[in-house]
């Protein structure tokens, strides 16, 4: 019997910010197969009948690797009617998506994908702040520094003085952060925000900058950090500033946004 498989998206925590859709299918899944970021809260609603299986990483061990997890997937979608592959925030964002869609397709396997809220959309919330500011911000850059692809490359030329960054899995090493946002010719005193455990009961905001970053507590994982003349609450201040920066030209130096 060849079922469906569906790349549903648990949000950042709050098991109310999942989709009504994401709600149904885990009350009706047969298999579940989720990460360890998916929070308990959400793990709740999946159907007592169903099999629950933890891909997940742990403390930096894998439980299973990518090509497992594939086969895996392939494997129930063959054989099980509904099979959930359950993904913290967004299952496109940062979520491997893309290697699961290409062997369930390969497999001739049905899927579909049904989104959900990505980390940076529930950091923005628990900070309070507008990633797209209309005052300050004109683009949002979703990135990471811990990429597979071409080593640690960052493309610095698209960030300007309107860009939002936000840094998915930034690490524990603020320090190295705060020091690559600084190589990349980023303001000290351009104001950031970590956001940890985003619309969760033990959520933390931590106001800081650039600079600053090096020096400010870790907290606690995951955590997510977002950059820019957006990450204040004192944006009308900034607003009028401009950041004249211009990272072709070494000669410049960054300037103060403050
Ligand atoms: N697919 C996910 C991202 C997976 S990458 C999404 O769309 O959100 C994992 C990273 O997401 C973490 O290292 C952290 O940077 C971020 N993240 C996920 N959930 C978070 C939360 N509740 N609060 C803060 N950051 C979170």
């Amino acid at each position: 019997m060849m079922g469906k498989v569906y790349l549903v998206g648990a949000g950042p925590g709050d098991p109310e910010l999942l989709t009504l859709k994401a709600a149904r299918l885990l009350a009706s899944a047969d298999v579940v197969l989720h990460d360890a970021l998916v929070s308990d809260a959400v793990l709740a609603k999946i159907s007592p009948a169903a099999e629950i299986i933890d891909v997940g990483k742990r403390a930096g061990q894998k439980l299973l690797t990518q090509d497992e997890i594939n086969a895996l997937l392939v494997s129930y979608g063959r054989t099980r009617p509904s099979v959930v592959r359950l993904k913290g925030g967004d299952p496109a964002v940062f979520g491997r998506a893309g290697e699961e869609i290409e062997a369930l397709r390969k497999a001739g396997v049905e899927y579909e994908i049904v989104p959900g809220i990505s980390a940076a959309l529930g950091a923005a919330a628990a900070a309070g702040i507008s990633l797209t500011d209309r005052r300050v911000a004109s683009q949002i850059l979703l990135t990471t520094f811990s990429r597979g692809i071409d080593g640690s490359a960052m493309d610095w030329g698209c960030v300007t003085s309107t860009t939002t960054l936000v840094l998915y899995m930034p690490g524990a090493d603020y320090a190295e952060v705060s020091e690559r946002l600084l190589g990349g010719g980023l303001p000290a005193d351009l104001p950031c925000v970590i956001v940890s455990q985003a619309t969760g009961s033990h959520q933390q905001v931590r106001w800081s900058s650039v600079a600053r970053l090096a020096s400010e507590e870790k907290l606690p994982a995951p955590a997510l950090l977002i950059v820019g003349r957006v990450a204040s609450h004192e944006v009308e201040d900034l607003s009028a500033q401009f950041w004249r920066t211009n990272r072709k030209d070494p000669a410049l130096q960054p300037a103060s946004v403050l």
